[in-house]
């Protein structure tokens, strides 16, 4: 057992019985880690595209079975969990819908959650409920050997289960979820990703364009810009350095929520612009605090440590 083992209980009998992770990656192989940890599924089965990281998967002994295709990896699934980048749902759905079971569940971890549900609802045979999820919890890393297995402790978990989705299999999706110690809310996936684009989008939004700002300024050079790289530009180079592909796919996918929030964010920048330009300490007094009282109550939530000034959500 690692040496996370003990983050929560360990279940004495599995919530299901075969769990097929698709996708082997940091947040598939988090699930992967935690729910052998915590026995709660019977069986578990990954599968990959990529040979080499199904190789890798079965040297790190991720789950019980690497198998060699998602169709086969779902066949016979009581739980089907696609975690693979937002755009790759819908037709990774497409791949697997014969081979699903009866009465399966059938979720997702994309960060974006109407575009999945677009993507995917209509490749979701009859009998099999389609729950769709997504941990507010990652790191900037990427791959297998990027998992552990208390990602998601004390993380918010957020189920947007289409309308008219069978009340059961959301209850044990939930359970699964709060099984890895993550906290569980349920909301319709328009309003998730209009929390999400100020939350989470936005921000790595402004941490790709002030990296690659600091990179062009021809009077920097690049050594001063690493050397000097103290406390708020080292956290955004940190959280630039987030996977290409996953972040490409968010913002092609949340466009509209995007910009609804850039619009506001550029309106507010101006606001500050101005503050500096004609020396109005006030303003710029004025607004530091209100957003000092804001960190301030993320801490006390326990959803971040004062000391730390990590953004780990995607
Ligand atoms: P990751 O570590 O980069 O893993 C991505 C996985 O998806 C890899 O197994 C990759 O296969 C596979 N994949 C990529 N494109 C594919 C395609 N077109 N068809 C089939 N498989 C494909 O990414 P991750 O961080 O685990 O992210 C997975 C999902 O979790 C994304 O939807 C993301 O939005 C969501 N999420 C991420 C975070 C975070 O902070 N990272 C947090 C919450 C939710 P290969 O092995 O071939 O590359």
């Amino acid at each position: 057992m690692s040496a996370a083992a003990g983050f929560a209980p360990r279940r004495d009998e599995p919530l299901f019985g075969r769990l097929a992770i698709i996708g082997i990656g940091l947040i598939g192989s988090s699930i992967a880690r935690a729910a052998k940890e915590l026995n709660l599924a019977g069986h578990i089965v990954l599968a990959d595209r990529d040979e080499a990281v199904r190789r890798r998967a079965r040297e790190l002994d991720l789950g019980h079975e690497i198998a060699e295709s998602a169709i086969q990896a779902v066949q016979d699934a009581d739980l089907v969990i696609l975690c693979v980048p937002v755009g790759a749902c819908g037709p990774l759905a497409q791949e697997i819908a014969d081979a699903l079971k009866q009465g399966a569940i059938l979720s997702d971890v994309g960060s974006v959650k109407h575009a999945v549900v677009e993507a995917v609802a209509p490749h979701v045979p009859a009998g099999v409920h389609f729950v769709p999820a997504h941990p507010v919890a990652g790191t900037e890393n990427s791959g297998p050997e990027a998992g552990f297995p208390s990602l998601f402790l004390n993380r918010w978990c957020i189920l947007t289960p289409p309308p008219g989705t069978d009340e059961a299999a959301i209850a044990r999706t939930r359970r699964f979820w709060e099984g890895m110690a993550a906290m569980v809310e349920v909301m319709g996936s328009q309003h998730h990703d209009l929390v999400l684009a100020i939350t989470s989008h936005l921000p790595h939004l402004i941490a790709y364009n002030i990296v690659g700002t600091a990179e062009d300024l021809g009077q920097v050079t690049h050594s001063e810009v690493i050397k000097f790289s103290a406390g708020g530009f080292r956290d955004f180079t940190r959280i630039a350095a987030s996977d290409p592909t996953m972040w490409r796919d968010v913002f092609l996918a949340n466009k509209e929520a995007v910009l609804e929030m850039l619009g506001r964010f550029n309106e507010d920048l101006a606001v500050l612009t101005r503050a500096i330009r004609y020396g109005d300490g006030e303003t710029l007094h004025k607004h530091f605090t209100r957003t000092r009282a804001i960190r301030r109550g993320i801490v006390a939530l326990g959803q971040e440590k004062a000391e730390t000034e990590k953004l780990k959500q995607g």
